[in-house]
Order: structure tokens, then C-alpha cells, then sequence
């Protein structure tokens, strides 16, 4: 009940390397059911911020309320389980398997971080039909039986998205899902992003523009580890500091 729910909240949270502070104290809400752009220039802290949410990293300090319970600390496995799903920028694809064996690998493993133990190709087969939909879900279920080698550039980007669905996260965080892409494929992202958001969160870290301001609910401005700014994209657009900050890149 109440107003949109917090899905994720931060609190102070805060990465030093040495010395050196990445991450400053942020204090990031993501409602429920809404998708979320963290945005701002290059060395800002997004990717250090989406290590720290995904337990890739462990905060120096401060705490990660996932529904209100503090993941911080917790192993990327772990927070996995509980519903977090990350697409990478690097593609993390093998170009000799195909599509729908991604798919199944994905769906047999329980936190969608890759499988521990030798699964036989008649385990993976009862995964099939799910593997299936989530290929047609991101418009790639023509392309099942291909090899992820001769996808384009875009088609692998779908695809690295459609492994990110495969545990049904109510957290999804998107790396860059528009990073080195032309204007068509930019287009079908920002369509593709919309159809998987539904029923569960999305943050998003992209450098577009276009992209923010066609898919953000609300915006995070980061600069220099701290968080510049707030709000909806036109709000954050006009304020004086981001203008500032993207000037000064
Ligand atoms: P962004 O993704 O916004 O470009 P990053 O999170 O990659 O920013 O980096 C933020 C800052 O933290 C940069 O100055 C970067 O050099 C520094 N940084 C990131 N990772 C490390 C690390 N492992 N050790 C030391 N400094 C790091």
C-alpha cells in the first residue's frame, strides 16, 4: 500500500578504492514497476554503482535495501536468488552455441550466473519451451537454432537480454543496452526495454540521450561519485549543474 513502493533504496552509499572515492554517499530510490536511468560523464561512478548493486563489489560503507532488506555484503549469487538480473556491455555470449542452448543454460542455472555442474542436453530440454519464449519475447525466435557467433551486433545485445530475463527478475539493470549501436537498432531497444519492463524494475546506464529521455520514469545525474541530480528527464535536462557537468566533459 501507500505510494509507489521502493523496490531498491540506497543509503549513504559509499565505494573507496584507496583512498579514492568512486562512490559518495549515494541515496538512490527506485520505485517499483518503473525504469530508472542513471546517467552522467564518463568516470562518474555508474559502473562501480551497478558492480556494488549486483555484489560484484562490496560497498565501503552504507547499505542496499532490496524491498527493504539490506543486500549489502551479500555474494553476487546470492543477490541473484533474490531477484537482481544484470545485462553486461561485454558481451558474455559463445559463438559456437546456439541461441536456444544460451537460453537453456541460462534457465537451468539457478541464478543465471553461469552453471556449476555438467548438465546433460536431455536435462536442458525441458527448458525448451520457456527458452523459446523468452527468444520470442526479444524478437529472436526466428534465429533459434543459429549460432550466436553470426548474430549482428544488435541481435547479440537482444540476446544478452533475453539471458537476463531468463530468472524473471524484479530487478533488472541494464549496462549501456544502446552502447555502439545505429539509429534503427537504438529504436528496437528502446522498444524491446519497454515490452521487458513490464511487471518488474529497470535501471539503466546509457550515454543517449534520446534513449533517457524515451524510456526514464526518472533520472540519477552522477558526477565525481555523487549524485548531481534527481527527477524526470525534463526536469533533470534543465538544471543548471547537469548542463554544467556535460559541458565541462
Ligand atoms: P563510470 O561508469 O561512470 O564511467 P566508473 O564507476 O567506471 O565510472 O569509475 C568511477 C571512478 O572510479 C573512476 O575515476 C575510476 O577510475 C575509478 N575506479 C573504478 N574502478 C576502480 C578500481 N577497481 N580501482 C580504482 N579506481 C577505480
Amino acid at each position: 500500500g501507500g505510494p509507489a513502493t521502493a523496490i531498491l533504496r540506497t543509503v549513504d552509499l559509499t565505494k573507496d578504492f584507496r583512498g579514492f572515492t568512486a562512490v559518495n554517499s549515494v541515496n538512490l530510490e527506485v520505485a517499483d514497476n518503473t525504469i530508472h536511468a542513471l546517467v552522467g560523464p564518463n568516470g562518474a561512478g555508474k559502473t562501480t554503482l551497478f558492480n556494488l548493486l549486483t555484489g560484484f563489489l562490496q560497498p565501503s560503507s552504507g547499505q542496499i535495501l532490496l524491498r527493504g532488506d539490506d543486500i549489502a555484503g551479500k555474494q553476487p549469487e546470492q543477490i541473484a536468488h533474490l531477484g537482481v538480473a544484470r545485462s553486461f556491455q561485454i558481451t558474455s555470449l559463445f559463438d559456437e552455441m546456439t541461441l536456444i542452448e544460451h537460453l537453456e543454460l541460462a534457465l537451468a542455472s539457478p541464478t543465471g550466473l553461469g552453471y556449476k555442474f555438467w548438465t546433460s542436453r536431455k536435462q536442458l530440454g525441458q527448458f525448451k519451451a520457456r527458452a523459446m519464449e523468452l527468444l520470442d519475447q526479444v524478437g529472436l525466435a526466428d534465429r533459434a537454432g543459429v549460432r550466436a557467433g553470426s548474430l549482428a551486433y544488435g541481435q547479440k545485445r537482444a540476446l544478452e537480454i533475453a539471458l537476463a530475463l531468463a530468472n524473471d527478475p524484479s530487478l533488472l539493470l541494464l549496462d549501456e543496452p544502446t552502447a555502439g549501436m545505429g539509429l534503427e537498432d537504438v529504436d528496437r531497444t528502446i522498444e524491446l526495454v519497454k515490452k521487458v519492463s513490464g511487471g518488474r524494475a529497470v535501471v539503466f546506464v546509457d550515454h543517449n540521450m534520446h534513449v533517457v529521455g524515451s524510456l526514464a520514469d526518472r533520472v540519477t545525474v552522477l558526477q565525481s561519485g555523487e549524485v548531481l541530480a534527481e527527477g524526470t528527464y525534463e526536469r533533470v535536462r534543465s538544471d543548471e549543474r547537469v548542463i554544467t557537468a556535460y559541458l565541462g566533459e
